[in-house]
């Protein structure tokens, strides 16, 4: 296990690394950010955001909850997204999620988990939405199913924020992307979501 010197340590490895392959990286980079995507994605250890795309810092703004959820009352993950498209104007806002999300286990587990059920809720309203096509799966492709699924309903609630319908009918190029990544794997597989318009919602 690292400890947190070892971490200030590696800190200095990687920094002196990126600088002798390029010394004005971090020098550029301070100036500011121009990245064209945005990450929501699940807080979970095993899907670092830039990491698992290989992007190097300053490429992509990255929002991080517990299970990728975008709720309408959750004025942390709007902000981040309004600054991302009003103001960064990124161009593509890419949800994913992840097979074996804790989160999303945890909110069909009939456990109570404390403070955090409040927002598996919104997790919960998923599987009751989906529920006829769900009944019929094992326990294992419940679960993966309703990880896709998860993606797909955060995804249409981020498409229709304020913000998204405003840039769009502002004529912003600004597209909305499902996507899932395998821990097993290390793979992200495109859910095929991808919404660009309001012509895409249906
Ligand atoms: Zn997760």
């Amino acid at each position: 296990m690292n400890t947190p010197t070892d971490l200030l340590d590696q800190n200095k490895e990687w920094a002196n690394r990126i600088k002798k392959e390029d010394p004005n990286f971090f020098k550029q980079l301070s100036k500011g950010q121009s990245p064209n995507y945005l990450w929501i994605g699940c807080a979970d250890s095993r899907v670092p955001a830039s990491q698992v795309i290989d992007l190097a810092p300053g490429d992509m703004f990255v929002h991080r909850n517990i299970a990728n959820v975008i709720a309408h009352t959750d004025f942390n993950s709007l902000s981040v997204i309004q600054y991302a498209v009003a103001v960064l104007k990124v161009e593509h806002v890419i949800i994913c999620g992840h097979y074996g999300c804790g989160g999303v286990k945890a909110a069909f587990d009939d456990q109570s988990h404390g403070l955090i059920d409040n927002w598996l809720r919104h997790i919960q309203d998923v599987g009751r939405l989906h529920s006829e096509e769900l009944e019929n799966l094992s326990e294992e492709d419940k679960l993966n199913r309703l990880c896709e699924l998860n993606v797909a309903e955060q995804v249409r609630n981020l498409c229709q924020t304020p913000i998204v319908q405003n840039a769009w009918n502002n004529g912003q190029d600004l597209n909305v992307h499902g996507w899932i990544y395998s821990l097993a794997q290390g793979e992200i597989a495109d859910l095929k979501l991808t919404a660009s318009s309001n012509n895409d919602l249906s």
